[in-house]
């Protein structure tokens, strides 16, 4: 299985570390020719989704990726990448890859209180560590938009078909309970007859 790690911006190194774990190769992804290559799946990591965007834009990838997941090539968005995904912004009228049925509000736990962590439900897979820094959460879902956990009733996980985001890093805590998740979606996908 090969793994796309966006790497324009951000946290994108932990990812990878994660997914080679696994057992998963990666490849980094930093200009539009890295696109033209067989992709299982892709991941967009966490950091700062206006300056991702910016860069996606002038770097001619945005349209390509978003061809893509539209065409269902799994994806898995982190906290930065859950907005890139985010069809809807509550606090931001910029609109960036947009495929995900999700309503986000950016940056919603405000300035000082921007990093905290926790240990909550994901999936069927029990109490995982969650670390957020100033991170959004998932104001609302759309249809066919499962919830994968929640956190004192906000949403911070969902998934879409192929397409899931966190809102916390799961790439920084020591479970790897979310990108096994991720890896059973692209190995679903790949069952399904994906080339
Ligand atoms: N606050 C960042 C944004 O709005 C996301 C933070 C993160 O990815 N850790 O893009």
């Amino acid at each position: 299985m090969t793994i796309g790690v966006l790497a324009v911006q951000g946290a994108f190194i932990e990812h990878e570390h994660r997914m080679e774990q696994l057992g998963a190769r990666t490849v980094e992804l930093r200009c539009a020719e890295d696109l033209n290559q067989p992709l299982d799946g892709l991941i967009l990591p966490g950091g700062e989704s206006t300056a991702m965007g910016k860069l996606l834009r002038e770097l001619g990838m945005l349209d390509t990726l978003r061809e893509k997941i539209r065409a269902g090539l799994p994806v898995f968005g982190t906290c930065a990448g859950l907005l890139l995904l985010a069809e809807d912004m509550e606090n931001d009228s910029r609109r960036h890859i947009a495929t995900m049925h999700i309503t986000a509000c950016r940056n919603a736990y405000g300035r000082q209180l921007g990093s905290f962590f926790t240990c909550a439900p994901f999936a069927d897979a029990g109490n995982i560590p969650m670390t957020f820094i100033r991170a959004p959460y998932i104001a609302s879902v759309g249809e066919g938009t499962e919830v994968l956990a929640t956190v004192d009733g906000r949403i911070v996980a969902a998934r879409q078909d192929m397409q899931l985001v966190t809102a916390f890093h799961p790439e920084l805590g020591d479970s790897t309970a979310v990108h096994q998740y991720f890896l059973s979606m692209v190995r679903e996908h790949l069952a399904n007859g994906a080339a």
